[in-house]
């Protein structure tokens, strides 16, 4: 430890250490970022080393790798505000960041020089990671991937910003009471984040409510919006590191403040306690994330946060336009609408050209639908947004008429095309007229955007074919495909460091940014002491997720398992009832004597899953895995052969210890539902083999990796139809095959609930009666591909040569590589420099 550890202060004027150097920041050596260490717990925190307590050691340490990123991030937004280069603005209600220290060490190269230094003050690193909350601002794939995204258009050198939300409460924290979830408030504010900086100076005005009128304007005629309220919009910035390369961009999150006490007053005219009250009320619209993962609610606060940030975002950009002029507009920037959550950007965009700009409406339309593209995210037709014409226009009354204008225009295109067919005109109409007038936002986006796409092959055709029809008919080449990727930096290099050393071993640096590289490996599966070494990270993986359950549940893998992981949101479309379905099948059969319990695979079924707080029958399931683990973790006649492990809280933070520790993946939706899934390439590319429906991008995956190391199973999208169409019983399936029965008796017996057998019947008489996602239909070939599971498991040599192939072949899986899709067919945008 340093001998006085209160360092000088920091000199002022030319000198100033933080004075911003080109290349060498104050912290690039040992001894110099142990000299900015200190100068931040003592200036910063406040404190000396000896006095300090963890947190304060946390937030120095992480302002100290923040002061050597922040030369560059000032360099990048001059460079990207001197540069023409077109700016790609990605709009998304979510970002599931996960911590942010490892990844901006790794970023700026420091790791090696932070770990000396820490080591040099006495401090353990690990323990400083550890107190780091992440930020949990989304529910799970879809805010997962825009952060994939943002670290890559960093890493590549793409000038970008991120726009969202900056809850105050992000997704909730789960806990479990007696098995069933319960839900924490997720206060990852209360420590303050060293990673944000508030600016104030730039603060929007959004405002709602009130009504439209038109006025005389030296002979033309306008209209013009007279809002009732308002809020101020505070943009919260984030740095975003790209990976060695010396670029940062931003992440821009908005956060709700009242107007000032002037506006207040005028509102509120003098009662005091009023204006208070509506204070609370402005401000709550970023307080909280919408728990709802693909199930919109309809609510008002939410489309007030929809509009709340594009709004903000739209201002922010136009503010920067040259000259003022927005005829530029689409050669500086590119709208990517990550699902529908932003759509109401359009409107919005057309309101700031036609009314506060005067443009033409026609001059003003042409300049919209080039600044925006969409992405669809979803299958099931209950997660397609819409919003009531009643709410809409008491929020936005003159987005209201905006979006009725641009639906006359195009349905009168639609008219110049197939004459008045009524049908097809109530089809594609913006407005829907049942169960209630509403308005249908990913019709609006698909007419608006000059690209529409989906994120998987499967995805993007059943998109075409089966969700927007006459859509793709109209629009052939709007619908294009960008199949999705993750980021290799946290998943591969933070997440899995073991198998990454081994990596760049044997194939030498370079990888990490060009994924492709991976499969070099190909040859080395088949050198047997590769193998070994790949065996023994997995085996070290697998140790160190023990040391993290121990610690954070007080449970743990049994040697010798296989980890039989799935991991995502509860969903019923995402199946974890077939998962439980073998679960309780293998333990029926140990337990009936009918199957001798040593000539079971050992296995641990780990789980992690959140359920929307308001979705009853996620929540049952969650139950029912808790009491089956409960049953079958404690049942003596299992011999330990069988383990189910439900870590509660899954979030990126879990993901990145359980993922590297598997030698299973699950990803059994029922085709034709999942869009494409990321957990399922996560898995790959860490080694796990993948137990599979062929549905999103786990067509992609298997026809990269093989049939030979990828286990299919269950019916095709075509099958799923067709069963449908000849009309799917489940019950039949459930009388025709004897295991299935004795695994939904044994549920319905009470046997996981106390003999009470009330508790799970609507899951069971769900299964039975209705079935939505066919479990049922698929139990049997489910069955099958698990034995073929385990007998390829019984082969140690061949299983770690299928899963070192799974790593060589699914570089393509790169959220890089989907960057480059989305630059050279949608955005139209290069690299700066
Ligand atoms: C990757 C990821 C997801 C998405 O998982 P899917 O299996 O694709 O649904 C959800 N949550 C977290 C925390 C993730 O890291």
């Amino acid at each position: 430890m340093p001998e006085n550890d209160i360092t000088p202060a920091p000199a002022t004027g030319a000198t100033h250490p933080l004075a911003l150097a080109p290349v060498a920041g104050p912290a690039s050596s040992v001894d110099g970022f142990v000299r900015q260490f200190l100068r931040n717990l003592n200036y910063e925190r406040g404190v000396t080393l000896s006095a300090s307590n963890v947190a304060d050691r946390y937030f120095a340490f992480a302002m100290t790798v923040r002061d050597y990123l922040m030369a560059r991030w000032l360099e990048d937004l001059r460079r990207q505000l001197a540069s023409k280069a077109k700016v790609v603005c990605y709009l998304s209600a979510e970002y599931l960041l996960g911590r942010q220290l490892d990844n901006n060490l790794l970023a700026s190269g420091l790791t090696d020089i932070a770990t000396e230094a820490m080591a040099a003050c006495g401090i353990d690193i690990y323990e400083l990671r550890e107190q780091e909350v992440e930020p949990g601002l989304g529910n799970g794939g879809l805010g997962r991937l825009a952060a994939c995204f943002i670290d890559s258009l960093a890493t590549m050198g793409v000038a970008n910003v991120g726009y969202g939300i900056r809850y105050e409460y992000g997704i909730f924290r789960q806990t479990f009471e007696d098995g069933q979830q319960v839900e924490q408030p997720d206060s990852w504010l209360t420590m303050g984040s060293p990673w944000e900086f508030p600016h104030p100076e730039f603060a929007q005005d959004v405002r709602f409510g009130g009504h439209t009128e038109t006025y005389d304007d030296d002979g033309v005629t306008r209209s013009r919006w007279i809002p009732a309220w308002g809020v101020k919009a505070v943009p919260y910035n984030y740095m975003v590191p790209g990976y060695l390369n010396g670029r940062v961009n931003t992440l821009r999150l908005w956060r709700a403040k009242a107007t000032n006490a002037f506006d207040l007053r005028i509102f509120n005219s003098g009662d005091f306690e009023e204006a208070v009250r509506s204070q609370t009320y402005a401000e709550n619209i970023s307080q909280v994330l919408y728990p709802e993962d693909s199930t919109p609610q309809g609510k008002e606060l939410r489309l007030q946060q929809q509009y709340f940030f594009v709004a903000a975002s739209i201002a922010d950009v136009v503010r920067l336009l040259p000259n003022g002029d927005p005829s530029t507009l689409p050669d500086r920037v590119i709208f990517q609408l990550n699902d529908t959550h932003p759509v109401i950007a359009v409107p919005e965009l057309m309101r700031v050209l036609v009314d506060d700009m005067h443009l033409e409406w026609d001059a003003a339309w042409e300049i919209t639908q080039k600044c925006f593209a969409y992405t669809c995210h979803t299958l099931l037709p209950e997660a397609l947004e819409v919003w009531s014409v009643e709410l809409l226009g008491r929020l936005l009354p003159r987005h209201l008429e905006i979006i009725y204008r641009i639906n006359e225009e195009f349905l009168d295109r639609v008219r110049e095309r197939y004459g008045d067919d009524l049908m097809r005109l109530r089809d594609m109409s913006i407005i829907a007229e049942f169960p209630e007038r509403s308005v249908r936002m990913a019709y609006l986006a698909t007419i608006a955007g000059a690209k529409v796409n989906g994120v998987a092959e499967l995805h993007s055709q059943l998109l075409r074919d089966k969700v927007l029809p006459q859509f793709s008919e109209f629009f052939p080449d709007k619908f294009i495909n960008v199949t999705n990727g993750i980021t290799p930096r946290r998943f591969i290099k933070l997440a899995n460091p073991g198998l990454s050393d081994l990596i760049t071993e044997a194939i030498g640096t370079g990888w990490l940014t060009d994924l492709e590289r991976l499969r070099e490996l190909e040859s080395y599966a088949e050198n047997p002491d590769f193998r070994t070494a790949f065996a023994e990270v997995k085996a070290a993986n697998k140790r160190h997720l023990n040391d993290v359950l121990r610690a954070r549940d007080g449970f743990e893998i049994a040697d010798g398992h296989m980890v039989d992981v799935m991991v995502k949101r509860l969903h019923e479309y995402k199946r974890q009832m077939l998962k439980l379905l073998h679960i309780v099948t293998l333990y029926e059969g140990i337990t009936s004597g009918r199957v001798a319990a040593a000539d079971v695979t050992p296995r641990t079924f780990v789980f992690g899953a959140k359920a929307a707080p308001g979705y009853v029958m996620a929540k049952r399931i969650i139950h029912l895995i808790n009491a089956v683990g409960k049953v079958v973790n404690a049942d003596p006649r299992v011999e330990g052969r069988l383990g189910v492990l439900f870590p509660p809280n899954y979030n990126v933070t879990l993901a990145e210890r359980l993922i590297p520790a598997a030698d299973l993946s699950e990803q059994i939706s029922l085709a034709g539902k999942e869009a494409s899934g990321t957990g399922n390439m996560k898995f790959a590319l860490n080694g796990a083999l993948t137990i599979g429906t062929d549905d999103g991008a786990n067509v992609e995956i298997r026809e990269l990796v093989g049939d030979d190391h990828f286990f299919l199973f269950g019916q095709s999208e075509p099958e799923v139809e067709a069963l449908w169409a000849r009309g799917y019983r489940p019950a039949d399936f459930y009388q025709a095959d004897d295991s299935l029965r004795r695994a939904i008796d044994l549920i319905a017996s009470g046997a996981f609930s106390g003999g009470d057998a009330s508790v799970f019947e609507p899951i069971v008489s769900n299964l039975l009666y209705d079935d939505r996602f066919m479990v049922l239909a698929d139990y049997s070939s489910y069955l099958q591909a698990q034995e073929r599971v385990d007998a390829a498991y019984a082969d140690t040599e061949s299983w770690t040569r299928s899963a070192i192939l799974n790593v060589a072949r699914t570089g393509y899986f790169s959220s890089d590589r989907s960057m480059r899709d989305y630059l050279d067919r949608i955005w139209r945008a290069e690299p700066v420099r």
